[in-house]
Protein backbone atom coordinates (compact mmCIF):
# COMPACT_ATOMS: atom_id res chain seq x y z
CA UNK A 1 0.00 0.00 0.00
CA UNK A 2 1.48 3.49 -0.59
CA UNK A 3 2.11 6.40 1.61
CA UNK A 4 -1.19 8.40 0.01
CA UNK A 5 -3.47 5.28 1.51
CA UNK A 6 -1.96 5.88 5.18
CA UNK A 7 -5.03 7.61 6.12
CA UNK A 8 -7.37 4.80 5.10
CA UNK A 9 -9.24 2.70 7.59
CA UNK A 10 -8.17 -0.94 8.28
CA UNK A 11 -9.98 -3.16 5.11
CA UNK A 12 -12.68 -5.22 7.55
CA UNK A 13 -14.13 -7.33 4.94
CA UNK A 14 -17.44 -8.61 6.38
CA UNK A 15 -18.74 -5.35 6.89
CA UNK A 16 -21.68 -4.00 5.14
CA UNK A 17 -20.47 -0.43 3.53
CA UNK A 18 -23.09 2.00 2.13
CA UNK A 19 -20.98 2.91 -1.26
CA UNK A 20 -17.76 0.39 -2.92
CA UNK A 21 -15.71 2.41 -5.83
CA UNK A 22 -14.35 0.07 -8.12
CA UNK A 23 -11.39 1.99 -9.17
CA UNK A 24 -9.16 4.42 -7.70
CA UNK A 25 -8.23 6.55 -10.60
CA UNK A 26 -9.04 10.58 -10.03
CA UNK A 27 -13.05 9.90 -10.48
CA UNK A 28 -12.75 7.22 -7.87
CA UNK A 29 -10.41 9.43 -5.42
CA UNK A 30 -13.04 12.14 -5.94
CA UNK A 31 -15.80 10.23 -5.60
CA UNK A 32 -14.82 8.57 -1.86
CA UNK A 33 -14.25 12.20 -1.26
CA UNK A 34 -17.70 12.93 -2.02
CA UNK A 35 -19.44 9.90 -0.23
CA UNK A 36 -17.46 10.41 2.79
CA UNK A 37 -18.79 14.06 2.84
CA UNK A 38 -22.43 13.00 2.62
CA UNK A 39 -21.33 10.41 5.76
CA UNK A 40 -21.12 7.52 3.82
CA UNK A 41 -19.35 4.32 4.63
CA UNK A 42 -17.23 3.65 1.50
CA UNK A 43 -14.57 1.29 -0.02
CA UNK A 44 -12.43 1.90 -2.88
CA UNK A 45 -11.16 -1.03 -4.04
CA UNK A 46 -8.48 -0.91 -7.24
CA UNK A 47 -6.52 -3.60 -9.15
CA UNK A 48 -3.09 -1.58 -8.94
CA UNK A 49 -0.84 -1.56 -5.90
CA UNK A 50 -1.13 2.78 -5.58
CA UNK A 51 -3.69 5.35 -5.88
CA UNK A 52 -3.84 7.60 -9.22
CA UNK A 53 -5.52 5.07 -11.90
CA UNK A 54 -3.69 6.46 -15.42
CA UNK A 55 -2.34 9.56 -13.71
CA UNK A 56 -0.56 7.28 -11.80
CA UNK A 57 0.79 4.29 -14.26
CA UNK A 58 0.99 6.11 -17.36
CA UNK A 59 1.97 9.88 -16.78
CA UNK A 60 2.71 10.58 -13.15
CA UNK A 61 5.60 12.91 -14.82
CA UNK A 62 3.52 15.39 -16.72
CA UNK A 63 1.65 18.56 -16.28
CA UNK A 64 -2.04 18.53 -16.65
CA UNK A 65 -3.74 22.27 -17.72
CA UNK A 66 -7.18 21.90 -17.82
CA UNK A 67 -7.90 20.82 -14.07
CA UNK A 68 -10.10 23.54 -12.20
CA UNK A 69 -8.35 26.08 -9.62
CA UNK A 70 -4.63 24.63 -11.48
CA UNK A 71 -2.92 26.76 -14.23
CA UNK A 72 -1.14 23.83 -14.60
CA UNK A 73 -0.36 20.56 -12.53
CA UNK A 74 1.47 17.49 -12.53
CA UNK A 75 -0.44 14.20 -12.62
CA UNK A 76 1.72 12.79 -9.35
CA UNK A 77 0.67 15.94 -7.50
CA UNK A 78 -2.80 16.06 -8.35
CA UNK A 79 -3.09 12.30 -7.46
CA UNK A 80 -1.42 13.63 -3.67
CA UNK A 81 -3.84 16.07 -3.36
CA UNK A 82 -7.02 14.10 -4.40
CA UNK A 83 -5.85 11.55 -2.58
CA UNK A 84 -5.21 13.37 0.59
CA UNK A 85 -8.75 14.83 0.34
CA UNK A 86 -10.02 11.02 -0.48
CA UNK A 87 -9.10 9.49 2.40
CA UNK A 88 -9.64 12.57 5.19
CA UNK A 89 -13.18 10.35 5.51
CA UNK A 90 -10.93 7.29 6.32
CA UNK A 91 -12.38 5.01 3.47
CA UNK A 92 -11.36 1.42 3.59
CA UNK A 93 -8.74 0.90 0.56
CA UNK A 94 -8.28 -2.37 -1.25
CA UNK A 95 -5.09 -1.98 -3.47
CA UNK A 96 -3.81 -5.11 -6.11
CA UNK A 97 -7.68 -6.27 -5.91
CA UNK A 98 -9.16 -6.75 -9.06
CA UNK A 99 -12.91 -7.21 -8.70
CA UNK A 100 -14.11 -10.29 -10.94
CA UNK A 101 -17.66 -10.54 -10.16
CA UNK A 102 -20.42 -8.25 -9.30
CA UNK A 103 -23.38 -10.25 -8.02
CA UNK A 104 -27.02 -8.86 -7.29
CA UNK A 105 -27.90 -9.58 -2.93
CA UNK A 106 -30.89 -8.85 -0.73
CA UNK A 107 -29.18 -6.16 0.73
CA UNK A 108 -27.67 -4.97 -2.46
CA UNK A 109 -24.20 -6.46 -3.61
CA UNK A 110 -21.24 -8.89 -3.75
CA UNK A 111 -18.43 -8.14 -5.36
CA UNK A 112 -16.13 -10.58 -5.70
CA UNK A 113 -12.28 -10.30 -6.21
CA UNK A 114 -9.33 -12.02 -7.78
CA UNK A 115 -7.92 -13.05 -4.20
CA UNK A 116 -10.95 -14.64 -3.35
CA UNK A 117 -12.37 -11.76 -1.11
CA UNK A 118 -16.24 -10.81 -1.45
CA UNK A 119 -16.73 -6.87 -0.70
CA UNK A 120 -20.75 -6.84 0.73
CA UNK A 121 -22.71 -3.19 -0.42
CA UNK A 122 -25.36 -1.18 -0.83
CA UNK A 123 -24.63 0.34 -3.93
CA UNK A 124 -21.58 0.17 -6.52
CA UNK A 125 -19.97 3.11 -8.21
CA UNK A 126 -17.78 1.62 -11.23
CA UNK A 127 -14.87 4.17 -11.88
CA UNK A 128 -12.82 1.94 -13.78
CA UNK A 129 -11.72 4.07 -16.38
CA UNK A 130 -10.50 1.92 -19.51
CA UNK A 131 -9.88 -1.01 -17.60
CA UNK A 132 -6.48 -2.78 -17.85
CA UNK A 133 -5.01 -0.39 -20.54
CA UNK A 134 -1.49 -0.92 -22.46
CA UNK A 135 0.03 1.12 -24.93
CA UNK A 136 -0.08 0.91 -28.75
CA UNK A 137 3.45 -0.41 -29.87
CA UNK A 138 5.71 0.21 -33.29
CA UNK A 139 4.57 -2.61 -35.59
CA UNK A 140 7.89 -4.29 -35.97
CA UNK A 141 8.24 -6.77 -32.82
CA UNK A 142 11.68 -6.47 -33.29
CA UNK A 143 11.64 -3.53 -31.97
CA UNK A 144 10.94 -4.80 -28.21
CA UNK A 145 14.66 -5.38 -27.96
CA UNK A 146 15.48 -1.35 -27.52
CA UNK A 147 12.17 -0.96 -24.84
CA UNK A 148 14.29 -0.58 -21.50
CA UNK A 149 17.21 0.96 -23.67
CA UNK A 150 16.04 4.13 -25.49
CA UNK A 151 12.17 3.11 -26.70
CA UNK A 152 9.64 4.61 -24.78
CA UNK A 153 5.80 4.21 -24.57
CA UNK A 154 5.13 5.34 -20.72
CA UNK A 155 7.43 8.25 -19.41
CA UNK A 156 7.31 7.21 -15.61
CA UNK A 157 10.10 9.47 -14.89
CA UNK A 158 11.00 12.78 -17.10
CA UNK A 159 14.35 13.17 -15.24
CA UNK A 160 16.01 10.32 -16.94
CA UNK A 161 15.79 12.38 -20.34
CA UNK A 162 17.95 15.00 -18.91
CA UNK A 163 20.42 16.17 -21.48
CA UNK A 164 19.38 13.82 -24.06
CA UNK A 165 18.78 13.50 -27.62
CA UNK A 166 15.39 12.70 -28.03
CA UNK A 167 12.47 12.10 -30.84
CA UNK A 168 8.80 12.28 -30.13
CA UNK A 169 6.20 10.53 -32.38
CA UNK A 170 2.87 11.33 -32.44
CA UNK A 171 0.52 13.97 -33.33
CA UNK A 172 -1.93 13.92 -30.20
CA UNK A 173 -2.18 15.86 -27.24
CA UNK A 174 0.88 13.09 -24.83
CA UNK A 175 3.43 13.93 -27.74
CA UNK A 176 2.81 17.65 -28.03
CA UNK A 177 2.76 17.38 -24.50
CA UNK A 178 5.52 15.14 -23.82
CA UNK A 179 7.74 16.56 -26.77
CA UNK A 180 7.14 20.53 -24.84
CA UNK A 181 8.07 19.32 -21.59
CA UNK A 182 11.02 17.35 -22.55
CA UNK A 183 12.41 20.13 -23.88
CA UNK A 184 12.79 21.58 -20.93
CA UNK A 185 15.02 18.85 -19.81
CA UNK A 186 16.89 17.28 -23.12
CA UNK A 187 19.50 18.21 -25.18
CA UNK A 188 17.11 18.74 -28.26
CA UNK A 189 13.41 17.14 -28.94
CA UNK A 190 12.43 16.17 -32.51
CA UNK A 191 8.79 15.52 -33.09
CA UNK A 192 7.50 13.75 -35.99
CA UNK A 193 4.02 13.46 -36.90
CA UNK A 194 2.67 11.54 -40.04
CA UNK A 195 0.09 14.64 -41.06
CA UNK A 196 -0.11 18.64 -40.98
CA UNK A 197 -2.84 18.39 -38.68
CA UNK A 198 -2.32 17.78 -34.62
CA UNK A 199 -5.42 15.96 -32.38
CA UNK A 200 -3.78 18.24 -29.79
CA UNK A 201 -5.16 21.40 -27.99
CA UNK A 202 -4.60 24.04 -29.80
CA UNK A 203 -3.03 26.26 -27.13
CA UNK A 204 -0.72 23.65 -26.76
CA UNK A 205 -0.05 23.11 -30.66
CA UNK A 206 0.66 27.10 -30.88
CA UNK A 207 3.04 26.51 -27.98
CA UNK A 208 4.89 23.74 -29.60
CA UNK A 209 5.18 25.73 -33.01
CA UNK A 210 6.52 28.82 -30.67
CA UNK A 211 9.40 26.24 -29.30
CA UNK A 212 12.60 25.12 -29.91
CA UNK A 213 11.17 21.80 -30.54
CA UNK A 214 11.81 20.61 -34.44
CA UNK A 215 8.70 19.91 -35.83
CA UNK A 216 8.73 17.43 -38.57
CA UNK A 217 5.44 17.52 -40.25
CA UNK A 218 4.35 14.43 -43.06
CA UNK A 219 7.54 12.14 -41.29
CA UNK A 220 7.23 8.40 -40.04
CA UNK A 221 9.38 6.22 -38.75
CA UNK A 222 11.12 4.12 -40.78
CA UNK A 223 13.69 2.28 -38.85
CA UNK A 224 15.29 1.72 -35.46
CA UNK A 225 18.86 0.60 -36.53
CA UNK A 226 21.56 -1.15 -34.44
CA UNK A 227 21.16 -3.27 -31.30
CA UNK A 228 22.10 -2.59 -28.35
CA UNK A 229 20.78 1.11 -26.77
CA UNK A 230 19.14 3.52 -29.45
CA UNK A 231 21.63 5.73 -31.17
CA UNK A 232 19.60 6.58 -34.10
CA UNK A 233 16.63 6.70 -35.82
CA UNK A 234 15.35 6.75 -39.59
CA UNK A 235 12.72 8.70 -40.67
CA UNK A 236 10.68 9.36 -43.75
CA UNK A 237 8.45 12.04 -46.04
CA UNK A 238 5.58 10.45 -46.27
CA UNK A 239 5.06 12.44 -49.24
CA UNK A 240 8.22 12.33 -51.16
CA UNK A 241 9.56 8.96 -49.28
CA UNK A 242 12.70 11.05 -48.64
CA UNK A 243 14.49 9.50 -45.56
CA UNK A 244 16.88 11.46 -42.87
CA UNK A 245 18.67 9.94 -39.93
CA UNK A 246 18.19 11.59 -36.80
CA UNK A 247 20.73 11.15 -33.92
CA UNK A 248 19.49 9.98 -31.59
CA UNK A 249 19.21 8.49 -27.96
CA UNK A 250 15.22 8.40 -27.04
CA UNK A 251 12.81 7.13 -28.67
CA UNK A 252 9.15 8.27 -27.21
CA UNK A 253 6.28 6.68 -29.07
CA UNK A 254 2.28 8.20 -28.27
CA UNK A 255 0.04 5.99 -30.25
CA UNK A 256 -2.51 5.44 -27.66
CA UNK A 257 -3.63 2.97 -25.69
CA UNK A 258 -5.24 -0.04 -26.28
CA UNK A 259 -7.91 -1.00 -23.42
CA UNK A 260 -9.64 -3.80 -22.12
CA UNK A 261 -13.00 -3.62 -19.50
CA UNK A 262 -11.89 -7.52 -18.50
CA UNK A 263 -14.59 -8.98 -15.81
CA UNK A 264 -16.96 -5.46 -16.03
CA UNK A 265 -18.36 -7.10 -19.98
CA UNK A 266 -19.77 -9.85 -18.10
CA UNK A 267 -21.94 -8.00 -15.07
CA UNK A 268 -24.95 -7.39 -17.36
CA UNK A 269 -24.19 -3.72 -17.62
CA UNK A 270 -25.66 -1.68 -20.88
CA UNK A 271 -21.92 -1.11 -23.09
CA UNK A 272 -21.58 0.40 -25.81
CA UNK A 273 -18.40 -0.14 -27.22
CA UNK A 274 -16.07 -0.20 -24.08
CA UNK A 275 -18.07 2.02 -21.75
CA UNK A 276 -20.93 2.03 -19.40
CA UNK A 277 -23.95 3.54 -20.33
CA UNK A 278 -25.73 5.81 -17.61
CA UNK A 279 -28.73 7.84 -17.58
CA UNK A 280 -28.50 11.75 -15.87
CA UNK A 281 -27.89 10.41 -12.35
CA UNK A 282 -24.87 8.03 -13.71
CA UNK A 283 -27.37 5.22 -13.05
CA UNK A 284 -26.14 2.12 -15.12
CA UNK A 285 -29.16 -0.03 -16.16
CA UNK A 286 -28.57 -2.21 -12.90
CA UNK A 287 -30.65 -0.19 -10.36
CA UNK A 288 -27.56 0.79 -6.95
CA UNK A 289 -24.81 0.61 -9.87
CA UNK A 290 -23.75 3.93 -11.38
CA UNK A 291 -20.44 4.54 -13.23
CA UNK A 292 -18.72 7.84 -13.91
CA UNK A 293 -15.71 8.59 -15.35
CA UNK A 294 -13.55 7.48 -18.77
CA UNK A 295 -15.68 4.33 -18.34
CA UNK A 296 -19.30 5.70 -18.51
CA UNK A 297 -20.75 7.42 -21.94
CA UNK A 298 -23.99 9.66 -22.34
CA UNK A 299 -25.04 12.12 -24.82
CA UNK A 300 -22.28 14.60 -24.92
CA UNK A 301 -19.73 12.62 -22.91
CA UNK A 302 -16.35 14.10 -23.04
CA UNK A 303 -13.56 12.33 -21.33
CA UNK A 304 -11.76 14.20 -18.83
CA UNK A 305 -10.54 14.26 -15.35
CA UNK A 306 -12.59 17.53 -14.64
CA UNK A 307 -16.06 16.35 -16.29
CA UNK A 308 -15.45 12.81 -14.66
CA UNK A 309 -14.98 14.22 -10.83
CA UNK A 310 -18.39 16.37 -12.08
CA UNK A 311 -19.76 12.98 -12.85
CA UNK A 312 -18.42 11.33 -9.72
CA UNK A 313 -20.65 13.72 -7.64
CA UNK A 314 -23.43 13.31 -9.14
CA UNK A 315 -23.02 9.16 -9.08
CA UNK A 316 -22.64 9.67 -5.39
CA UNK A 317 -25.68 11.75 -4.49
CA UNK A 318 -27.68 8.90 -6.21
CA UNK A 319 -26.07 6.13 -4.23
CA UNK A 320 -26.90 8.43 -1.20
CA UNK A 321 -30.61 8.74 -1.97
CA UNK A 322 -30.90 5.03 -2.25
CA UNK A 323 -28.98 4.12 0.84
CA UNK A 324 -31.38 6.78 2.82
CA UNK A 325 -34.38 7.31 1.40
CA UNK A 326 -35.21 10.65 3.26
CA UNK A 327 -31.85 12.42 2.04
CA UNK A 328 -31.89 15.15 -0.66
CA UNK A 329 -30.40 14.79 -3.95
CA UNK A 330 -28.85 18.00 -3.70
CA UNK A 331 -26.13 18.11 -0.04
CA UNK A 332 -25.86 22.03 -0.26
CA UNK A 333 -22.54 23.63 -0.59
CA UNK A 334 -19.25 22.40 0.97
CA UNK A 335 -18.60 25.29 2.45
CA UNK A 336 -21.94 25.36 4.32
CA UNK A 337 -23.42 28.94 3.14
CA UNK A 338 -27.09 28.33 4.51
CA UNK A 339 -28.32 31.19 2.19
CA UNK A 340 -27.04 29.75 -1.18
CA UNK A 341 -28.39 26.05 0.02
CA UNK A 342 -32.07 27.74 0.57
CA UNK A 343 -31.41 29.56 -3.03
CA UNK A 344 -30.74 25.92 -4.30
CA UNK A 345 -33.83 24.12 -3.62
C1 LIG B 1 -0.95 10.24 -21.60
C2 LIG B 1 -2.29 10.75 -21.13
C3 LIG B 1 -2.45 12.09 -20.85
C4 LIG B 1 -3.68 12.60 -20.40
N1 LIG B 1 -3.79 13.93 -20.12
C5 LIG B 1 -4.97 14.41 -19.66
C6 LIG B 1 -5.13 15.81 -19.36
O1 LIG B 1 -4.21 16.60 -19.51
N2 LIG B 1 -6.35 16.22 -18.89
C7 LIG B 1 -7.41 15.36 -18.71
O2 LIG B 1 -8.48 15.79 -18.26
N3 LIG B 1 -7.29 14.05 -19.01
C8 LIG B 1 -6.10 13.56 -19.47
N4 LIG B 1 -5.99 12.22 -19.77
C9 LIG B 1 -7.17 11.37 -19.56
C10 LIG B 1 -7.34 11.07 -18.06
O3 LIG B 1 -6.16 10.43 -17.56
C11 LIG B 1 -8.55 10.19 -17.86
O4 LIG B 1 -9.69 10.87 -18.31
C12 LIG B 1 -8.70 9.84 -16.36
O5 LIG B 1 -7.60 9.10 -15.87
C13 LIG B 1 -9.97 9.05 -16.14
O6 LIG B 1 -10.07 8.81 -14.77
P1 LIG B 1 -10.90 7.57 -14.21
O7 LIG B 1 -10.77 7.67 -12.73
O8 LIG B 1 -12.23 7.54 -14.86
O9 LIG B 1 -10.13 6.27 -14.75
P2 LIG B 1 -8.63 5.77 -14.64
O10 LIG B 1 -7.67 6.86 -14.37
O11 LIG B 1 -8.42 4.92 -15.85
O12 LIG B 1 -8.65 4.83 -13.36
C14 LIG B 1 -9.39 3.64 -13.37
C15 LIG B 1 -8.86 2.71 -12.32
O13 LIG B 1 -9.73 1.57 -12.26
C16 LIG B 1 -8.95 0.43 -12.00
N5 LIG B 1 -9.70 -0.76 -12.44
C17 LIG B 1 -10.12 -1.06 -13.70
N6 LIG B 1 -10.81 -2.22 -13.68
C18 LIG B 1 -10.80 -2.65 -12.40
C19 LIG B 1 -11.34 -3.81 -11.74
N7 LIG B 1 -12.05 -4.74 -12.41
N8 LIG B 1 -11.12 -3.96 -10.41
C20 LIG B 1 -10.41 -3.02 -9.70
N9 LIG B 1 -9.88 -1.92 -10.27
C21 LIG B 1 -10.09 -1.74 -11.59
C22 LIG B 1 -7.69 0.67 -12.82
O14 LIG B 1 -6.61 -0.11 -12.29
C23 LIG B 1 -7.46 2.17 -12.63
O15 LIG B 1 -6.60 2.44 -11.54
C24 LIG B 1 -4.79 11.71 -20.23
C25 LIG B 1 -4.64 10.35 -20.51
C26 LIG B 1 -3.40 9.86 -20.96
C27 LIG B 1 -3.27 8.39 -21.24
Amino acid sequence: MSDATHNAAPADVNDLYDLTIIGAGPVGLFGAFYAGMRGMKVKLIDSLAELGGQLSALYPDKYIFDMAGFPKVLARDLVKDLSEQALQFHPTVCLEEKVMTLTKTDEGFALGTEKGVTHRTKTVLITAGVGAFAPKKLDKPEYARFEGHGLHYMIPNLSVFKGRRILVVGGGDSAVDWALMLNDIAAEVTLIHRRDAFRAHEDSVKKLHASSVRVMLFHELKDLPGDGAISSAIVYDNRTKEETTLTVDDVVVNFGFLANLGPIKTWGLNLEKISLVVNQQMETNIEGVMAAGDISTYPGKLKLIVTGVGEATMAVCTAKMRCDPKASYFPGHSSGNAAFEGASH
